[in-house]
């Protein structure tokens, strides 16, 4: 499975967290299935965006991209987001993209400009727009395209190799010095780790086109061969409506999130309770409603015994949801009347555990963890019991705050006071 990656000229937004998380879940569900999966995902660490801020920074492009990539890191475990095997770097890779440019000027598909460019011409590759459907008459022959970005509109020959002034970042090449363009990246790297053809290429809808129908372009007129057996695009997460976009400014980084007090996983959740085909509306009210579905089920499973004996009833309903496209909403609607059930705590226990392998959320670092509270804390809890007895409200309210504010609350059950940890 390849996955195209972040472009680091900033920090990923929680759009960009949308796409890698339900790349995550593909994964686990692959894997859950019993399928080995050997997963590829791209760092593009050169293209316009980068060399202008590198630029603007006085900085050279490694420099200007590093803490960013850092930050892409720490984003992926925060999020509980499987280890891809191999994350290659454009500028790791410059040697063997001018290699395939070579073999597809050499097969006729690729031309150079009087400049030192290199484009391809989408006329010689006769299935182009068949990813993105589409038609011929939108195909504008012997128009060209140079910038990293363009819209439906601008169906075009587009660029493999920039020439570049002697003093901007680039490489020497056959054609003289330049840098490659952002689709030949993709169709180098995927086939070099994963061979020529293989089953999956996914990524967030806007990469469709041009981006995918370019890979195809490129990898299919090169080795004349199949070059994916599945795309599988993830709809965008929007803001009021809007795509959210580095480009729009209208975008939440997860430290955004967590500024504002909130785990990274009641993200990770609340991208669980949509379905990747349709559209994510972003809003705080949302995610809030995410958090506290997530404690609440923190608290639940801290009361639950080990784990013991056969996953339950409800594990083949949830599987054959995820299984069904993906319906991991669906699924965590099973995970729910799972959790709610009269089953075993044991048992659910088990069926929990093998559930959160798709679901990610961490679960089993609270499951039969009792909460630990400390000797002052149940002094004042017991103090407090003692006070509600003798009918001294306004001293057992007072204890209650001075709880809360070493981080626990009360609340009183027919059965005694229950302690939770505040979130
Ligand atoms: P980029 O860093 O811009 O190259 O994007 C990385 C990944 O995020 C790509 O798979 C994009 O398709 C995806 N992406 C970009 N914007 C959004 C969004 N608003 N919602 C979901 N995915 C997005
Ligand atoms: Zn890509």
């Amino acid at each position: 499975m390849y996955t195209c990656g972040p472009t680091t000229y900033d920090f990923a937004h929680i759009g960009n967290l949308r796409t890698f998380i339900f790349e995550d879940i593909l994964q686990r569900v692959l894997e859950v299935n019993g399928y080995q999966v050997k997963r590829v995902m791209n760092i593009t660490d050169i293209d316009d965006k980068i060399i202008k801020g590198a630029r603007e920074k006085g900085e050279g492009i490694s420099e200007f991209s590093a803490p960013f990539e850092k930050a892409f890191f720490e984003d992926l475990e925060k999020l509980n987001i499987k280890s891809a095997n191999f994350y290659p770097k454009a500028t790791e890779h410059i040697g063997q993209m001018i290699k395939y440019i070579e073999e597809l000027i050499k097969r006729g598909l690729a031309y150079q400009e009087k400049d030192g460019s290199v484009y391809f011409d989408i006329s010689k590759f006769e299935t182009y727009g068949k990813l993105s459907q589409l038609n011929k008459q939108q195909l504008k022959h012997g128009t060209r395209i140079l910038s990293d970005e363009y819209s439906k509109d601008d169906v075009q020959d587009f660029a493999l190799w920039k020439a570049v002034e002697e003093d901007e970042v680039g490489y020497d090449s056959p054609w003289g010095k330049g840098r490659p363009g952002w689709h030949i990246e993709c169709s180098v790297m995927s086939q070099q780790y994963l061979g020529d053809t293989f089953d999956i290429h996914a990524g967030g809808v806007d990469l469709l086109f041009p981006h995918h129908e370019n890979e195809i372009a490129q990898s299919e007129g090169k080795t004349g061969k199949k070059f994916v057996n599945s795309f599988v695009e993830g709809e965008h997460l929007l803001v009021d409506g809007q795509k959210m976009a580095k480009s729009a400014g209208n975008f939440y980084k997860l430290k955004d999130l967590e500024d504002r007090g909130f785990d990274p996983l009641s993200f990770r959740y609340l991208v669980l309770t949509s379905h990747y085909r349709d559209k994510l509306n972003f809003t705080w009210k949302s995610l809030e409603a995410a958090q506290n579905a997530l404690n609440n089920l923190r608290d639940e499973i801290r009361a639950w015994e080990q784990p013991k004996g056969d996953v339950g009833q409800f594990w083949q309903e949830f599987l054959e949801a995820a299984n069904n496209d993906l319906n991991i909403p669906q699924a965590v609607g099973v995970f729910w009347q799972m959790v709610n059930s009269d089953n075993t705590i044991s048992s659910k226990a088990t069926t929990i555990l093998e559930m959160d392998k798709i679901l990610g959320l961490g679960l089993e670092e609270y499951l039969g963890k009792p909460l630990a509270i400390p000797t002052n804390v149940m002094k004042l809890i017991s103090q407090r019991e003692e006070m509600r007895k003798s009918g001294d409200f306004a001293k057992s309210d007072q204890l209650r705050e001075k709880i809360k504010k070493l981080g626990f609350e009360i609340e009183d059950t027919n059965s005694g006071p229950k302690i939770k940890k505040q979130h």
